[in-house]
């Protein structure tokens, strides 16, 4: 199995940090982009809907006052035309000269709005420059001669225009008649474009609308969100107004769950209190007593020291030693209860004093022995001073490197530098065993109180207290302790402290660079 080991004097990763930080909130704030993303879906469904009717409208309404229109000049023309035959038979004698033909085209002229063009065996007789015979397709000249009467639709200059031609009655001459629909066209274009108009702003209406109901309809959604990030964030206050649509049940049952869960967690918390009370009165009632027995203890010990061999049978003197370790460790027991007890009691004194780092670690090691310990700081963190509360500091590393060699193996090694913040910081140490590490399923509880790893590994030390107490000191320092392993039979557990730089205690002290 291959080993994790993080680097040195890089800052380590954070995982398993155990700190105060406002879940619920930042839960919210990650997913609250997803209601303005539902809001902006709602919002484009109603748009779409009303954009897609609107046009299916306005298409609509186009198409059929178009084919009205091209239905009502259709059969005008057709009227027009036909009339315009019946007056060429009355006007037009049986052998008709271009006389006769020019007399219908002025005829004609004072009737309407349109040209003709008169086509008599070979010669053609028209009533405007614009007229021409080419503007007559083979197809309707053959339904002409045909004797009918028939229409088709040409580009007369550059304009459309209708074309009706037929043959009087007992008469060869076949007459065209050109009407134009260029004016008609246009009118038609300018109620189009209204219509596209109207179009637009029922689709912007429609978007308008849409954001409207879909935020109207949403914000309870919005404000449940806030509520219940609210409560994962620790307010249990908070509550959401019931109104009397299908929204107001559900608030009505959340706000339920929220008394609920406000009494329940009341109850678990004077329970709490209780319990924390107690453990607190028994190691106070426990403490004069044992305090006793720890001198006897050490009467006993000296006397052991200083009885000659053979005066006390070997199972006696066994028993005796065993007592005075009992007591010690019973001691201590009640020295870490009593001091827990201090910090859940908010009552744990803190000393600020502006302390540099390096030259503190250094002394510490000094002062304990540490010679089996290997200290090593990154260049940043040199002449670093802080402010912080040594007698507390030097708790969290104490217990630190007394678990590493206690329950890892050596070397144990101290590593320390710092983060900067633009002018904030931290400061971080971290304390490094090559053991066995700490097992995955441990690692999420390795703070909590009496756990241990491994209790027949700790059978003959500790209470599994002193990690909790250490990260409640951490937290009365306003740092963080948090915890990783590697795997492997020699990857070692890594402790990681962080501490700000700048405390903003009382007196709001800053710290500078010595
Ligand atoms: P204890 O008094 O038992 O040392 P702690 O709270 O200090 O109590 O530690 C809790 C448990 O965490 C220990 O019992 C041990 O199983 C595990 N532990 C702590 N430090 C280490 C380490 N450096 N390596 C492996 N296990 C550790």
């Amino acid at each position: 199995m291959s080993a994790r080991r993080p680097g040195r004097g890089v800052p380590p990763p954070s995982d398993h940090e155990q700190t105060d930080t406002p879940l619920g909130d930042r839960a919210w704030r990650r997913r609250q982009v997803f209601v303005p993303r539902l809001r902006r879906r709602l919002a484009f469904a109603f748009a779409a809907a009303i954009a897609v009717t609107s046009l299916v409208m306005v298409a609509g309404s186009y198409v059929l006052l178009r084919a009205a229109q091209d239905r009502d000049a259709l059969e005008g023309a057709l009227a027009q035309s036909r009339f315009n035959l019946l007056l060429a038979q009355s006007l037009l004698p049986a052998d008709p000269v271009e006389g006769d033909f020019r007399g219908l085209l002025a005829a004609l002229a004072i009737r309407g709005d349109f040209e003709a063009l008169i086509v008599d065996g070979g010669s053609t007789y028209v009533s405007g420059p614009q007229v021409s015979r080419a503007l007559v397709s083979a197809d309707l000249v053959r339904g002409v001669q045909e004797g009918r009467l028939v229409y088709q639709a040409v580009d007369m200059m550059g304009a459309e225009t209708l074309v009706v031609g037929g043959r009087a009655l007992d008469q060869a001459t076949e007459l065209y008649f050109f009407y134009p629909q260029a004016e008609r066209l246009a009118a038609l274009a300018r109620v189009r474009n209204v219509l596209i108009a109207l179009g637009i702003a029922l689709a912007a209406l429609g978007l308008a609308t849409g954001r409207w109901i879909a935020r109207s309809m949403l914000r309870p959604v919005g404000q449940a969100g806030r509520a219940a990030a609210r409560m994962a964030g620790g307010d249990l206050d908070v509550r959401l107004p019931e109104s009397s649509d299908e929204f107001g049940a559900w608030a009505a049952s959340f706000n339920m769950m929220a008394d609920s869960l406000q009494t329940k967690i009341a109850a678990l918390e004077e329970a709490q209190v209780r319990e924390r009370r107690f453990v607190s009165d028994v190691a106070h009632e426990l403490r004069t007593p044992v305090a006793a027995l720890v001198g006897e203890a050490s009467l006993i010990e000296t006397r052991l020291r200083t009885l000659p061999g053979g005066t006390l049978p070997p199972d006696s003197r066994r028993a005796l030693e065993l007592i005075s370790v009992d007591i010690g460790r019973l001691h201590r027991l009640i020295e870490e209860l009593l001091e827990i007890s201090r910090i859940d009691a908010g009552a744990a004194e803190i000393e600020w004093t502006e302390t540099n780092v390096v030259e503190f670690l250094g002394k510490m090691m000094e002062v304990h022995s540490f010679d089996d310990v290997q200290l090593q700081a990154t260049r940043d963190i040199e002449g670093l001073v802080m402010l912080t509360d040594r007698r507390l500091l030097e708790r969290i590393l104490l217990n630190l490197v007394g678990n590493a060699r206690k329950h890892g193996r050596p070397p144990v090694e101290i590593e320390l530098g710092a983060e900067r913040e633009r002018e904030d910081g931290r400061v971080w140490i971290t304390v490094t065993d090559h053991g066995v590490g700490i097992a995955p399923a441990d690692l999420p509880h390795i703070f909590d109180r009496f756990y241990k790893a491994d209790p027949s590994r700790s059978a003959s030390g500790g209470s599994g207290l002193g990690l909790a107490i250490a990260w409640e000191t951490a937290r009365l320092l306003g740092g963080s302790l948090s915890s990783e392993s590697g795997v492997g039979d020699s990857a070692g557990a890594r402790f990681t402290l962080r501490l700000p730089v700048r405390i903003v205690a009382d007196s709001d002290t800053i710290v500078t660079d010595a």
